[in-house]
């Protein structure tokens, strides 16, 4: 079966990226996509990091991007993204970076909360998992309500981290009313979530977000979904995008959303 899309992956036009972003695209010809999003890292909190500086990767991608949208117009529709990480925590260079370039979509990610450091790098046995779970969700309600991006990227991305790779067990109860209104938040100002399947070939084994909250997203009103396998290569790109269309179904979505120009259009799935 042909992979239908992917909304969510990564080039060498982000530091953790092993393919250009002209491989990804010949890549996402090659499976059959007819719909590619590349959404390149865009980490508000580390832009001016040495080992990593974003201001020139972003700005080439801006060139990048839209002169292989052109290139292979005739194969595939290629959408220009960005992962947006940390927005809140520097908003002056966050509205530059949104003022600056024609994004068609937006994925709005957090990484790591203020005063840590990435999920991955923390250290469980020294910070209570459910201290952090707590401001983690606090983050993303902060971020729904500032509202400017399209998709909120894998929401329970820490238990990649703390349940997959640690096996440290959480308890999610206590979030269940902040997800909501987190939920809540993302429908009224008419964005979306995504599955990201990457999580289904990691420790974890379930996507990111798993059906549960899917479901509950759907049962509120959600109607904007996105799908993306988070590749970093090639070879991961469009893995588990099937297994996502079938969570989707299953929650109650007939259709996933595509973003161009920052608006949503509508693939029957
Ligand atoms: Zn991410
Ligand atoms: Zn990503």
């Amino acid at each position: 079966m042909n992979i239908p899309f992917d909304f969510h992956n990564h080039s060498t036009q982000s530091p953790d990226g092993e393919n250009s972003a002209e491989e990804m695209v010949l890549r996402a010809i090659e499976l059959g996509m007819k719909h590619y999003t590349l959404t390149d890292h865009l980490e508000i909190n580390k832009f001016f990091d040495e080992e990593f500086l974003y201001e020139e990767p972003v700005r080439q991608s801006s060139v990048i991007l839209p002169a292989l949208k052109e290139k292979y117009k005739d194969r595939i529709s290629l959408q220009y993204g960005v992962e947006l990480g940390q927005p809140l925590h520097d908003m002056e260079l966050t509205n530059r970076m949104l003022d600056s370039y024609n994004y068609d979509f937006i994925i709005g990610s957090c990484h790591m909360v203020r005063g840590y450091d990435d999920f991955y790098f923390l250290d469980y046995t020294e910070i209570d998992p459910q201290f952090l779970l707590g401001i983690y969700f606090e983050e993303l309600l902060e971020m729904a309500e500032w509202g400017q991006f399209d998709s909120l990227g894998h929401l329970t991305y820490p238990l990649r981290y703390i349940v997959g790779d640690k096996k440290i067990p959480v308890d999610m109860e206590p979030y269940r009313n902040i997800i909501d209104e987190i939920f809540r938040t993302i429908i009224k100002n008419d964005m979306g979530i995504e599955i990201n399947t990457s999580g289904l070939r990691q420790n974890i084994g379930k996507t990111l977000p798993d059906f549960e909250y899917v479901k509950r997203y759907r049962d509120l009103g959600g109607k904007i979904l996105t799908i993306g396998s988070d590749a970093h290569c090639c070879a991961d790109l469009g893995k588990g995008i099937a297994e996502g269309i079938e969570i989707a179904k299953s929650a109650g979505f007939t259709e996933i959303a595509c973003f161009k120009a920052r608006n949503p259009h509508f693939i029957k799935i």
